[in-house]
């Protein structure tokens, strides 16, 4: 453990990862230097995200602030400093990304990065002792989140996904409706996520390339997914899927529809739908007494919805980027008070498992694919 040109709270992370790793961090007590400034986050990746939505973000925000950017591309680093006032000690390039870890000002590395960059990104990146913010989707599969997880915890450091709508309060009223259920047994949930995209060529796109983790299924199937977890309160035990494609000529090797049914315990059935094709953005729930619904619920601002009893989900969070505010502020807080954050790891990794089953189903021509307890 090398630590002599580095930081108390450098020294601190890498002497809580070594203890850590002995059974021992326990011993170490609560380091009152990180306790209430603002944490520094570095953005890795400055592309579409980072910089319409996360800098903007992170001007918002109280707990947490843009200390540093890590990107391939000098141009933009250089505007980016201008625009965000980030010195030259907090700029890296992926080459020079691990010196990190001797930088005090950097408390948390938010991975904004193109899919199949996530896990590396974040193996480096809790190698360095920062705490990590990675975009959904987590990785390419269950098995990547699930290294993610252990060298994290390894480090002693945190893991969050950016599932923005768990920060979001609407989806928060729904998410509780799962446990008090007041309109009696959950008996289907539909779940739409897409929108119509790549008609114009431009920019790079990863997201039609397979091995970047392309799809719609990666990028917008996970909202579908992750909600209709979140709606049922519980974890599919079986999947079907079938993948297909309206535009060959744009969607070669990569789904640019998946429909997928998931079974959940108790007969609970959620039917998924997610599109580059299409503009999808519903999430409903049938019961034995009455629905409710979301229309929009993954959209950046105005997610909104009624129910069959006549109460309103309309609580407003403001205007776009406040939602993502929303969510780094809670991130930032959970580190601070060092409590568990909203959607850790292990959330990521049990959306990756039943993606895993809903392309292993695509794959096998809809066949049903059970999903292995875990
Ligand atoms: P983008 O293409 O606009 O930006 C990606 C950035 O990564 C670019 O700056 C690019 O230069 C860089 N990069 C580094 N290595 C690369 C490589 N090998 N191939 C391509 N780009 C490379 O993408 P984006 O829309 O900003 O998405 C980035 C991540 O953020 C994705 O994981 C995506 O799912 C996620 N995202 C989340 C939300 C949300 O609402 N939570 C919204 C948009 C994107």
């Amino acid at each position: 453990m090398s630590i002599e040109r580095s930081s108390p709270d450098v020294f601190r992370r890498r002497l809580l990862g070594a203890l850590g790793a002995a059974g021992m961090a326990g011993v170490l007590p609560r380091v009152s230097a990180t306790a209430r400034r603002p944490l520094g986050v570095a953005l890795v990746g400055l592309g579409y995200y980072s910089r319409d939505l996360l800098a903007p973000a992170l001007k918002m925000t109280r707990h947490c602030r843009l200390a540093g950017i890590v990107t391939g591309t000098p141009d933009k680093a250089a505007e980016w400093q201008r625009r965000h006032g980030i010195p030259d000690r907090n700029v890296y390039d992926y080459g020079g990304f691990d010196r990190i870890a001797d930088n005090p000002d950097i408390d948390v590395v938010y991975v904004v990065l193109p899919n199949h960059l996530h896990k590396p990104f974040t193996l480096r990146s809790a190698a360095a002792g920062k705490h990590v913010w990675c975009e959904k989707p987590m990785a390419m599969d269950a098995a990547e989140a699930r290294a993610m997880i252990e060298a994290c915890r390894h480090q002693r450091v945190q893991l969050a996904i950016g599932y923005r709508m768990q920060h979001e309060p609407n989806t928060q009223a729904v998410m509780a409706l799962a446990h008090s259920r007041p309109f009696g047994r959950l008996q289907r949930i539909r779940a739409e996520a897409g929108f119509r995209g790549f008609d114009d060529a431009g920019g790079d796109p990863w997201r039609l390339d397979a091995a970047r983790g392309g799809g719609a299924m990666y990028d917008m199937g996970v909202y579908a997914l992750n909600a209709a977890r979140y709606t049922t309160g519980a974890e599919p035990v079986a999947v079907t899927a079938t993948a297909s494609v309206q535009r060959p000529e744009i969607f070669r090797g990569v789904d640019e529809t998946m429909q997928f049914r998931l079974e959940f315990p108790d007969g609970i059935v959620a039917d998924g739908e997610t599109s580059f094709g299409r503009n999808l953005n519903l999430l409903r729930a049938e019961c034995a007494n009455g629905w409710y619904e979301l229309s929009p619920f993954q959209a950046y601002e105005g997610v909104r919805g009624e129910a069959s009893d006549g109460r309103r989900f309309d609580i407003a969070v403001g205007a776009t980027p406040a939602q993502q505010a929303r969510q780094m502020d809670a991130d930032a807080l959970a580190i601070l008070e060092r409590r568990a954050p909203r959607v850790p790891g292990e959330e990521g990794w049990r959306d990756m498992q039943v993606l895993d089953a809903i392309f292993a189903s695509a794959r096998a021509g809809g066949k049903r694919v059970e999903i292995a307890a875990g």
